[in-house]
This record gives C-alpha cells, structure tokens and sequence, in this order.
C-alpha cells in the first residue's frame, strides 16, 4: 500500500470523507487523494515523495508559487510579536490602503478569514443598504457555502430558487433567483419582472467554478446598467479572479466597477484572510457605523495580513502580470496542439493566471457548455497527467492556476506529459 493509501485510509476514520473540504477526496475523478507533505515554487510532494508540478496553487492564493522567501520572510518578522490580538493593528490599515490602492472601487474595505465570510457578509450588506430581500446569482458560479448561495434555479424565471444541500431552508433559498450565465435576455426579463426587489446581484467576472467561463463584457455591461437603473447592489465576486486575471482584477481587465467587491485567496497569500469591500456609503451600513451586523474574532489577523501583504508587494512587480498572463497563454496553447497532434477534440484557454481546459472543440459560454463536454475524457486526462507529475483540479468543473514560477521548462514538461496522455486517450 502506498503512503497516500494509508493516510487516505486512516483519515476516513476521524475526518468525513478524510478530507476537510469536498474536491480534495477525487470523488469526481475517483482513486487516491495525495496527501501533501511539501511544495516550493511551482511544485509539491506526496507522502510518497513523489514530486508534481502543482495546477491548482492552492486553488489560488499562491500566484508567486509555494514557500516564495519572501512571503516566508514576512511572517517570520511577525511570527515572534503573537498570532491574535483581538485588537487593531497597524498592519491591517496597511493592507486595506494597499487593497484600496490597487482596486480603487473600494473606498473602504474590511477583512474577513475566508471566501465564504465575505460573500455571505456582502450580501447581508447589501440587503441591509436596499432594504430589500432578493439576490440574483448565476449558474455555475460559486461564491462559498452560505444559505441563500447554495442555490438552483426553480423551473422557470418566476419560480422560486431551490437548495443545492441539504440543510438549507427552502425559505431561505426563495430569495435567491438564478439566471443563465452571459445571457442578457434572461438578465432583462428578470429585471423587467422584479427587478425593484433585488438587493443584489452577485457574480464572478471570469468565473471559474465551472471549469474557466469568461464573463462577455457586454452581459457585465448589462449587469451594471440594470443594477443601477434598479437600485441593486452590483458584487463582484473577485475572490479567485481578483489580483490574477489582471492586477487591478476583472474589473480592471473590463472596465466596469462594482459596487462591492469580495476578494480573497491571493490577499492572504495562503493565510486565512479575505475581505469585502466597495462604496463608502454602503460599507457605512455595517457595524459600528450603522446597523449591519459582522464580525470575527480573527480578522485582520497580523500572521495572515503579513503574508498577504508580502505577496500583493510581489505581485506589483513590473511585468508581472504580463508574464504570468504569457505563460498561461501558453500552456493553454500547448495543451490544445498537444490534443490536435493526437487528434482529441479539446480546447484550452486562458485569462491572465487562470486557465480551463475543455473536452469540446470550443470554450465554452455557460455552465450546460461544460455539463455538455466530455467528463470520462477528462478523468482519463488527469490521471495520465497525475501518474506523469502533472496536478491539474481533480474536476472537470474547476479553473486552473499558474504561478510567476511556471517558467518555460516546467510549461514544457507539461506539454511533454500531455501529448503522452493526449495520445493515450487517442489510442481509448
Ligand atoms: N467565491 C469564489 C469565486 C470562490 O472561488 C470561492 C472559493 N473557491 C469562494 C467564494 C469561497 O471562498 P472560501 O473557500 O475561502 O470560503
């Protein structure tokens, strides 16, 4: 048995699943979970020593690579000073004016420790800000575990929306309606219908909770009109696209500004740290200046702030941006000759450090795209690249992410894995 095996089976023992969040267990792509024991620069290791360029970056956050030293550096000058305080530092005003800095629709920003807190604490904003109940959501889009996210569209666009999990009140799920991803007639037909009942509409610019799916600007334009001849709070979701697809995130790649922003992963360089944040006026409304309440014992934390303060210096580099969005490009090219060479039906695109991979001749628009193309492919895909020290997402339904150390040789042993596994899957 291998080590991985062991500790997969000896996890399942005390941790539900043995894993302590779903995607990690391979219950789409099936076999053993590696269980990691270390990671530099663009790569990690198993418990069985085994060495894998790492696609996944934490799901995000670790956009410099894994262990950068001067990451390291940084929490080690705070490590020695307390972990917690309870009380203000001056490293979160630090970070905020840095945030405020580098996303200039937030006027005013405040930290929280996940994805989750943020986009749960956004929406309770800007329910509080309109007075209204209803949040818009689109499918395929993630934005955490909160209730009223947790949600499918009903069967038509009047109906009510219906948990995706159990354990969430059919009530509650009521008040969220979900639409079609960069479908603008359906975006309009909603807003005509009740559309001075939205508190909100939340979405990921670039999302990449259902594979990589680039949002059209012409639907984000859309969102932003209606929202405001409406009166509903515009979020964007920025938690994974935020400080990767461009430094100053989608909304800068697009030119269209939110209301509220949700940021996360690369901001706490692989901390717990996230934040939400946007207009003065609505971010008034929360507790202590007015009556939205949130909090948290641990946020604004001097270990995470240190390490998310490291890495957004490191990622204002000159070029940064531009070199991590060429060596995506790349891969992404790489992948898709590799497939025409073996003749496989795949495409492969990218948008800044982010990329999604699709068993289909096109990319894709929206979530049935992804449902449409070919999951089977996919899973025998991963495993010919797992075996060869490749680690792309253990999903079908998950973006990509490429750090400032994937550098042109570890692009190039990608492409010579994939035309192997390419070639593979050709021969069925
Ligand atoms: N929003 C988006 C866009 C995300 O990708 C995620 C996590 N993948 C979240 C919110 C939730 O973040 P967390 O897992 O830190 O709660």
């Amino acid at each position: 048995m291998s080590r991985n095996q062991e500790l997969f089976t000896r996890a399942l023992d005390s941790i539900p699943g043995g894993v302590n969040s779903p995607v990690r267990a391979f219950g789409s792509v099936g076999g053993t979970p590696r269980f990691i024991q270390r990671a530099n620069g663009p790569y990690f290791w198993d418990a069985d020593g085994k060495r894998y360029i790492d696609y996944i970056g934490s799901w995000g956050p670790m956009i410099v690579g894994h262990a950068h030293p001067a990451v390291i550096e940084a929490v080690q000058r705070v490590l020695g000073d307390g972990f917690s305080f309870g009380a203000p530092t001056e490293a979160e005003i630090e970070i905020a004016e840095e945030i405020r800095k580098l996303v200039p629709s937030i006027e005013q920003v405040r930290m929280v420790s996940s994805g989750t807190e943020a986009t749960m604490s956004a929406l309770r904003l800007a329910r509080g800000f309109t007075r209204r109940d209803r949040i818009v959501k689109f499918e395929g889009c993630y934005h955490g575990h909160a209730d009223s996210l947790l949600v499918k569209a009903g069967s038509g666009l009047l109906t009510f929306g219906n948990p995706t999990s159990a354990g969430v009140p059919a009530d509650t799920a009521h008040h969220t309606t979900v639409l079609e991803y960069n479908n603008v007639e359906q975006l309009d037909e909603a807003f005509a219908a009740f559309g001075d009942e939205i508190a909100a509409v939340i979405v990921e610019p670039v999302a990449g909770n259902m594979n990589l799916v680039r949002g059209t600007t012409a639907f984000l334009q859309a969102l932003r009109e209606r929202c405001t001849q409406h009166g509903a709070v515009l979020i964007f979701d920025e938690v994974m696209c935020g400080f990767r697809v461009a430094l100053g995130g989608a909304q800068a790649l697009y030119g269209i500004t939110p209301d509220l922003t949700c940021l996360g992963k690369v901001i706490g360089g692989g901390m717990p740290a996230a934040a939400f944040g946007g207009r003065r006026d609505i971010m008034a409304q929360i507790s202590p200046l007015g009556p939205v309440y949130q909090a948290g014992t641990l946020s604004g934390n001097p270990v995470a702030v240190a390490a998310g303060l490291a890495t957004l210096k490191l990622i204002q580099a000159p070029g940064f941006h531009a070199r991590l969005g060429e060596q995506t490009a790349k891969l992404a090219t790489a992948l898709t000759d590799a497939a025409r060479e073996a003749g496989v039906t795949f495409n492969a695109a990218s948008v800044g450090g982010m990329f999604g991979m699709y068993f289909a001749a096109h990319a894709p628009q929206r979530f049935s795209d992804i449902q449409a193309a070919g999951t089977p492919l996919f899973n025998a895909f991963f495993h010919h690249m797992l075996d060869a020290g490749v680690y792309f997402a253990p999903s079908a339904f998950e973006a990509g992410f490429v750090s400032s150390q994937h550098d042109d040789a570890v692009i190039d042993a990608t492409a010579h894995a994939a035309r192997a596994a390419f070639a593979a899957l050709a021969e069925g």
